[in-house]
């Protein structure tokens, strides 16, 4: 790939047209077909007059959390980045590098001005003085479709010519942590930072900086103009809100479904057509590998932000992976701890020796689980950043449901 030191929408698409000969574009919403449908005027009248804290009591009556993963309450970030003195920068978090997530390539190729407006919301809200989109490069067809629309918004005065900086993730999955992000910004190498201090107040080029994923943005726009409701009003096991779960693996139909924030994992295999054919349901990661693996019986669950900590475990971007009795959960582990090894950004001891260690002593045929337990600890207690931490849920997870299969 060619290295883009400072991409406009222009050499984005120069570079991806020059090295890509597999991008099918999809249909989708093009810029005049949003504008025609009302879009933009919420962002026009809030230029023209608007509070930003007004919008900011909306999105956080609407309950809308960090969709990327952390699940940090959204207009909470806009108050702490607006603390800070600018200039302020807002960074889009594009590298949807975990595992088993593609929902925010399915609303990029379907609605992409849902999230440009909600990005251009939230930088009017924080004053940002440029946006960075940081956007995977895996998928050429998305930075095509944004090259092509941010090139649209220029041309009708909606943004300023290189406001918005489109640029090519550096195809590592720790590039999609927000401190690395930033480094690779910068034009580093991705690694991520120690904190404090946060990127809110210390973020791209040490300026304070709001990043937030690129779904949460298509539900400031969806939430600005329709109102809270649109998440608050939906309520399910006594929870509220909606969530975008990426499903695939033993189902009869992989893909997005957008459900109640309260759906367990049989109401997403049900959603997802049930469990494909011949395949018996077995276990499941709810949200991506550092999520591990749940046993098929825990299935009262609502797979949302904070319910599955009591087990060991959150819901991540909710990336879904069903797993039937063809299965091993151990392969399965063992797999994430090989991707963990493969990511490994390899600055801090407990991560790059630890995850090599982990997937040597998870090849022995019979597990030596107190001497994984003792890795487990000190990758979770001494890693700087989520993935050496969460590396050993898997590990833990099927030690503790999965017993029969680690035996020798
Ligand atoms: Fe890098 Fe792993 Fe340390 Fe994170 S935990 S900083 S990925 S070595």
């Amino acid at each position: 790939h060619n290295y883009i030191d400072h991409a406009t929408p222009e050499k984005v698409q120069a570079a991806i047209a020059s090295d890509d000969t597999h991008a099918h574009i999809p249909d989708y919403e093009a810029f005049a077909a949003y504008r025609d449908n009302g879009g933009y005027a919420t962002l026009a009248s809030l230029r023209e007059s608007g509070n930003w804290e007004d919008v900011q009591d909306k999105i956080l009556s609407s309950g809308l959390r960090g969709l990327g993963g952390a699940g940090f309450p959204s207009g909470k970030k806009w108050g702490f980045v607006r603390m800070n003195d600018g200039p302020r920068y807002l960074a889009v978090n594009g590298d949807e590098g975990e595992p088993g997530t593609f929902k925010d390539r399915y609303y990029l190729e379907r609605t992409p001005h849902h999230f440009l407006e909600g990005m251009l919301i939230a930088a009017w809200a924080v004053e940002a003085e440029t946006c960075f989109i940081y956007m995977r490069d895996e998928y050429p067809a998305v930075l095509r479709i944004l090259a092509t629309e941010i090139a649209a918004l220029e041309t009708a005065g909606i943004v300023a010519p290189g406001y918005i900086d489109l640029r090519r993730g550096a195809g590592a999955y720790i590039c999609g942590e927000e401190s690395a992000m930033i480094e690779s910004i910068e034009g580093k190498r991705g690694m991520p930072r120690h904190r404090p201090p946060f990127v809110a107040q210390v973020g791209i080029f040490n300026q304070p900086t709001l990043v937030h994923n690129v779904e949460t943005l298509h539900w400031v726009a969806k939430i600005c103009r329709d109102g809270p409701e649109v998440l608050n009003s939906v309520e399910k096991n006594g929870r509220k809100g909606l969530r975008s779960y990426s499903v695939s693996g033993r189902v009869a139909r992989p893909g997005v479904y957008l459900l109640p924030a309260g759906s367990t994992i049989l109401d997403i295999i049900e959603a997802s057509g049930g469990m494909a054919e011949g395949h018996v349901f077995k276990a499941y990661q709810p949200g991506g590998p550092s999520s591990g693996l749940l046993p098929a019986h825990i299935d009262d669950v609502p797979l949302d932000f904070d319910t599955l900590q009591p087990l060991g475990t959150f819901i991540g971007s909710a990336a879904v992976v069903v797993l039937s009795d063809q299965d091993k959960a151990r392969d399965a582990a063992l797999n994430m701890l090989r991707f963990f090894e493969d990511e490994s950004c390899g600055q801090c001891t407990p991560c790059r020796t630890g995850c090599e260690k982990a997937v040597k002593l998870m090849q022995q045929e019979s597990w030596d689980t107190d001497l994984l337990e003792d890795l487990c600890q000190v990758m979770g207690d001494a890693s700087i950043c989520g993935l050496g931490q969460a590396a050993p849920n898997p590990i833990r997870l099927v030690m503790k449901h999965f017993a029969d299969e680690i035996k020798g």
